[in-house]
């Protein structure tokens, strides 16, 4: 399995091929991927047809297709069975790809449909990068119009907390830049605050971007919504924040998942605006999307633009995420909720959804 193999190790897969033949190999799987060993042009096909049924080191369970072909979601399946999902969103002049760092969530968030499955296993960082090789096979062989050729952006915001499977993400994130040759800048790592996890990133050598998911702005409400706050209030995840800032002078963005009646209202939002003043943080704010098995809602257009005008009117910059592929259950983990609950066709391989309505951010949830 290349993808399941470090890059620099390619050789011990290809015995007995010549070090230029390695780095061709490497080439299509990190610069220039494709979606079948086959279009390899410049390998002998005697290397591409043993190439051919292991290049991806897990299937295409489902593919769909919205917002007129601008969104783009997977699900992969792995050989030991395990559920991976990656959303790609094309916009005019970038492109993000959202991507899962675990099969699963151990942190149990309550409005979160992968929270509610638990925690299946750690992804390898092979399966990591690989949904975003996938990805940029996809972009070649059916490009977005409008859209950049490539991943530009890459978000750890599908399933599973990545600072909880610290080594592959970390492995994974190397191979992004310094192989793929992606900028540390277009790599955005969000977690609900593994605090011992964001001072080692902050420790790393790549400035990559991190977004703290705090969803609610004091302790009391924060333990509902994110059982892990336990673990490390509020307090400590804006001290690691703020020493994460120190290190790359990068600054943190704060997500905030909107529920109605739960954290959109007027104190909340004068809360969260004092800490991204505080932080220097921007806001991002994304209405929460429908899923069956939470007790949360999402609130309502004029709410929700009351809550956004609120942050801002005390003094953040706060940026309203409208949400992505709402018609192809785009946000993590809502594959496997629709499965589970309307028992959802998930064993056809790629089954095509049409594009219907606009819709926006796949985001986590
Ligand atoms: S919101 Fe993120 S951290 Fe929380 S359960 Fe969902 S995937 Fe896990």
């Amino acid at each position: 399995m290349p993808y399941l193999t470090a890059p620099e190790a390619l050789e011990s897969l290809l015995p007995g091929e010549p070090r230029y033949r390695v780095d061709q190999v490497r080439e299509w799987l990190y610069r220039h991927p494709v979606l079948t060993a086959g279009e390899m042009t410049n390998l002998p096909r005697e290397l591409r047809e043993s190439l051919a049924p292991r290049l991806w080191p897990m299937r295409v369970e489902a593919e769909h297709v919205g917002d007129g072909g601008k969104t783009v979601k997977w699900l992969f399946r792995t050989p030991d069975g395990a559920a991976v999902e990656a959303v790609l969103m094309g916009y005019p002049r970038r492109t993000t790809l959202c991507i899962s760092s675990q099969a699963g969530c151990a942190m149990r968030c309550t409005f979160c449909a992968t929270g509610q499955f638990g925690f299946e296993r750690h992804l390898q960082a092979g399966e990591i990068v690989a949904q975003v090789a996938y990805a940029n096979a996809h972009l070649r062989a059916h490009p977005m119009e409008g859209a950049p050729p490539r991943v530009g952006n890459v978000v750890f915001m599908g399933m599973g907390e990545p600072l909880a499977n610290y080594d592959n993400v970390r492995e994974a994130i190397r191979r992004i830049i310094e192989v793929m040759g992606m900028s540390a800048r277009a790599v955005t790592v969000s977690t609900v605050g593994i605090t011992p996890g964001i001072d080692r990133l902050a420790r790393e050598p790549w400035p990559v971007t991190l977004a703290l998911s705090l969803h609610a702005a004091d302790d009391h409400l924060r333990e509902q919504l994110v059982p892990q706050n336990r673990r490390y209030p509020i307090d400590d995840l804006l001290a690691a924040a703020r020493r994460f800032g120190d290190s790359h002078g990068r600054r943190v963005s704060l997500e905030w998942t909107l529920m109605a009646d739960v954290n959109d209202g007027a104190d909340q939002a004068r809360a969260l605006a004092a800490i991204a003043l505080e932080l220097g943080a921007h806001v991002n704010i994304i209405p929460m999307n429908p899923n069956p098995l939470s007790p949360q809602r999402r609130p309502t257009a004029e709410r929700t633009r009351r809550f956004v005008d609120e942050v801002i009117r005390h003094g953040a910059t706060a940026t309203l995420r409208d949400t992505r592929g709402t018609d192809i259950d785009a946000a993590c983990g809502q594959l496997r909720v629709r499965a589970a609950t309307e028992g959802a066709p998930m064993g056809s391989p790629r089954n095509k959804v049409p594009a219907q309505d606009r819709a926006e951010s796949p985001s986590n949830p």
